[in-house]
């Protein structure tokens, strides 16, 4: 889990980036251990 520039937290597996540092690592820990993505947590990500 990075936190970016843009002041959001990213998976550092996926690089998709939340509001939340919790849901990052939550991200992180889901794509780590599965090698994909959450399609619960993925919805939770800032977009653009
Ligand atoms: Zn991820």
């Amino acid at each position: 889990m990075v936190k970016s520039a843009s002041g959001n937290f990213e998976c550092g597996a996926c690089g998709l980036r939340y509001a939340d540092e919790k849901i990052a690592e939550k991200c992180e820990a889901f794509c780590t251990e599965h090698n994909a993505c959450s399609l619960e947590i993925i919805r939770l990500a800032v977009k653009g």
